[in-house]
């Protein structure tokens, strides 16, 4: 019986298994017939406690006993009030103003629209955006936009609008990207820069130094030009810090959150921005309002998830297991050192990273697929991207779950 299920990023025409998950907890799925999966890459970078944390699904079920989907123009409610109060007081200054949305793609496209405005509302429009090399920002048109071009979004290369493009800054030529964004920045009509802070997800989990991070940041700071951060991936303490930006003492104009925002139980984002992008849309004209909403702006249910998150990180040991995970992947990621075909091996926080043999494979290369293959036969849901195998488990993952990880890596090394 083939299913009517069209898949997200799932040739279909390949006949991979599909296999039918029935329950999650902690680190584990278990499937239709029985298995236990370790989630390695927390279900696509979501899961961060761990599946159906208790407090997030109890805050679920008391929601969906008063509220369920209200309109949020012109309407609110409790929920995400307290929400937008307690990320402001978690977030550092001077972000103030907390936007509503239900996917990363979306925080991203309500960020590019945010700084748009800005500058049309003051009467200084200005119409390019700068982005990273190899970025990913989600597969909506804007999402697209401003991330890498490749075999992902020949076909829709129409619709997608030019932005200005800084090369990588890899160990060495850093001093590249920064003069490249100088150079940009003197242009004049460059309304902000989109990064991926320390580390592309995506685009095969390169990590750069905080200090270009930082320097970035200030030259933005010096032209004017709004920097924007994406921590879709890297938020909620995957890179060692609640935020990523944190390592390099910076502090963005508007802010991307998302898969960890509810601890990755159910769909919501924010896009966090300072005071006079807000004021820059204020005002007694109507026509300088946000032209932004979704459907489900600030689900209530959603909500409540993530104020559930924000106890968990207020009341458990949150810190402490990501610095246990983080050592322990050190250790075992140490361990391969002796294997001449597993090159760059890399850790940021929680994630870790590594190419099997040569590193100019592509994506659409059979090596994935296989290794996609190696590991899901091992009851392991690790996702390699082309050549490069990276591991971001959730925070409760134990001992023996990483053994059962790095021990089937280390095996893949027969594929090269
Ligand atoms: C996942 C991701 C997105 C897109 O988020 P969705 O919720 O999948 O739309 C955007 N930016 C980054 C950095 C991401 O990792």
């Amino acid at each position: 019986m083939t299913s009517p299920v069209w898949r997200p990023f799932t040739q279909h025409g390949l006949g991979e298994p599909v296999p039918k998950v029935v329950r999650a907890e902690g680190t584990a799925l278990w499937t239709e017939d029985g298995r236990r999966v370790v989630d390695a890459i927390s279900s696509w970078w979501v899961t961060t406690h761990g599946h159906r944390h208790p407090r997030i699904m109890t805050a679920i079920a008391e929601a969906t006993q008063r509220l369920d989907q209200i309109i949020f123009a012109g309407w609110t409610h409790e929920p995400a009030e307290q929400l937008a109060e307690e990320l402001i007081a978690m977030l550092p200054d001077p972000l103030a103003y907390v936007f509503y949305s239900d996917s990363g793609s979306t925080s991203v496209e309500v960020a590019l629209k945010m700084a748009l405005g800005y500058w049309a509302n003051t009467g200084r429009p200005r119409h390019r955006i700068a982005v990273m090399e190899s970025s990913y920002h989600g597969d909506t048109i804007g999402g697209m936009s401003v991330g890498a071009r490749g075999a992902f979004n020949r076909s829709y290369a129409p619709l997608l609008f030019d932005v200005d493009t800084l090369p990588f800054p890899d160990e060495g030529r850093e001093q590249t990207t920064l003069d490249a964004l100088e150079r940009l920045c003197r242009g004049g009509d460059l309304a902000a820069l989109i990064v991926e802070p320390l580390i592309l997800g995506a685009g095969g989990m390169r990590i750069y130094a905080p200090t270009v991070l930082a320097q970035m940041r200030a030259i933005c700071a010096h032209h004017e030009v709004l920097f924007i951060a994406d921590e879709v991936m890297t938020g909620w303490g995957r890179t060692g810090t609640l935020l990523a930006c944190e390592q390099a003492g910076v502090v963005p104009d508007i802010l991307c959150l998302s898969k960890g925002l509810t601890g990755g139980a159910v769909p919501l984002a924010v896009t966090v921005a300072t005071a006079p992008i807000f004021e820059a849309h204020r005002s007694t004209d109507r026509a300088k309002m946000f032209f932004h909403s979704s459907s489900y702006t600030a689900n209530p249910i959603a909500c409540s998830a993530a104020l559930a998150n924000l106890e968990v990180w207020r009341d458990e040991p949150v810190a402490e297991r990501i610095a246990t995970l983080a050592a322990r992947q050190q250790d075992r990621l140490n361990r391969l050192s002796g294997h001449p075909a597993i090159l760059n091996r890399r850790r940021l926080g929680t994630i870790t990273a590594m190419e099997l043999g040569a590193p100019d494979s592509a994506y659409l290369s059979d090596l994935g697929p296989r290794l996609l293959a190696f590991f899901r036969d091992r009851d392991l849901l690790l996702r390699p991207l082309g050549n490069t195998i990276y591991v971001m488990p959730p925070y409760c993952t134990g001992e023996d779950d990483l053994d059962r990880i790095y021990d089937a890596i280390e095996a893949a090394v027969q594929f090269v």
